[in-house]
């Protein structure tokens, strides 16, 4: 018996992603107790379908504030206050742009400049009027929108990773669709989770993460885009032009304890770029990182909570 066969893999498709749980014993039930609270959570975030907690905000814009649920609340503040950063290139209020250029999904379209312009003005997060006594969420203008989707899978992970913990569960992985969260280790010791190779076959990778009791959440520029006249448009916007973010990155890695942060900070150091960033993990050594650059540079951060195996030769490993 090989190590991976002390293994089972569970799968699903929720939150328009492919889902992945391993987990040491076979547990069909324990599995799906995991997606059903997966699509519970999904139910409350999601802005791709007509009722949600999000979209009973998002319909009463300019209008009336909401009433939520205490986690609900502290999720959205939690975003406002990262949103809210001096020159955060993460913007919860994005909504707006997001649904504009539907990148991802059919129809998606370059917007004209004046369009961008209306909607830029629709995505200030300090127009979101947040009232802890009535826990309540009030978008100032009409045709605000938020939109969790940059978070949203980091957050559900971390409550997978608390109920796996409240059952015992001492060693387990869950893959939401590039948001990884560990619990313990693997067969063979650490979890061992790949980072993609950009632009490639699916399964083609520049090398391999090991962590235990991590997350790794990636996000990169080629996981969702459209291409027209010879440009690529990606699905990380700037908040500040409205169009994707463009630099020198092709993906952001984060290895952090939780999910959450992970989410938060792959779009966060996105904007910041690979030299502001390594300034800034200094300051946070709470978070990790491992940057893949468009001249095919893989940099990583001081590995203290993690290790890199580099497969792809045509990749220069840095470290810092
Ligand atoms: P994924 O893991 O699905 O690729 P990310 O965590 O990279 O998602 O977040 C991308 C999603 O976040 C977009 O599809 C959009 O819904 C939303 N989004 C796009 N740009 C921003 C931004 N600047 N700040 C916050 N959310 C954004
Ligand atoms: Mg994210």
């Amino acid at each position: 018996m090989t190590p991976d066969d002390r293994i089972y893999a569970y799968s699903a498709v929720l939150m328009g992603s492919p889902i992945l749980l391993k987990l040491f014993e076979h547990n069909e039930s324990l599995a799906s107790r995991v997606f059903r609270l997966i699509k519970l959570q999904e139910n409350t975030f999601t802005v791709n379908r007509s009722h949600s907690d999000i979209m009973a905000i998002n319909h009463a814009a300019g209008r009336d504030a909401v009433t939520v649920s205490a986690p609900v609340f502290d999720l959205i503040s939690r975003a406002k206050v990262v949103s809210c950063l001096p020159d955060s290139s993460f913007n919860f209020t994005i909504g707006p742009l997001v649904k504009r250029w539907k990148i991802g999904f059919s129809g998606s379209s370059v917007p004209d400049a004046q369009d961008l312009q209306t909607l830029l003005a629709l995505t200030d997060p300090e127009d979101v009027i947040l009232d802890e006594q009535n826990r309540s969420v009030f978008l100032l203008k009409a045709g605000m929108e938020i939109d969790l989707g940059a978070i949203a899978k980091g957050y559900i992970a971390d409550i997978v990773r608390d109920f796996l913990q409240e059952q015992q569960v001492e060693n387990a992985l869950i893959n939401l669709g590039g948001n990884v969260q560990t619990l313990g280790t693997s067969a063979e010791g650490a979890w061992g989770i790949g980072l993609k190779k950009p632009f490639s076959e699916p399964d083609a990778l520049i090398g391999v993460i090991h962590v235990t009791g991590k997350s790794v959440v990636t996000s990169g520029i080629y996981e969702r885009y459209f291409e027209l006249a010879g440009r690529c448009y990606h699905h990380i916007l700037d908040p500040k032009t409205g169009y994707p973010l463009d630099n020198e990155l092709l993906s952001v890695t984060i290895i952090s304890d939780d999910s959450i942060d992970g989410d938060i900070y792959t779009t966060l150091l996105y904007g910041m770029g690979v030299e502001k960033s390594l300034k800034y993990l200094q300051q946070h050594p709470h978070i990790e990182a491992i940057f893949v650059t468009r001249d095919r540079q893989v940099i990583c951060s001081s590995q203290r909570q993690f290790r890199f195996t580099p497969l792809d030769g045509s990749y220069r490993t840095l470290s810092y």
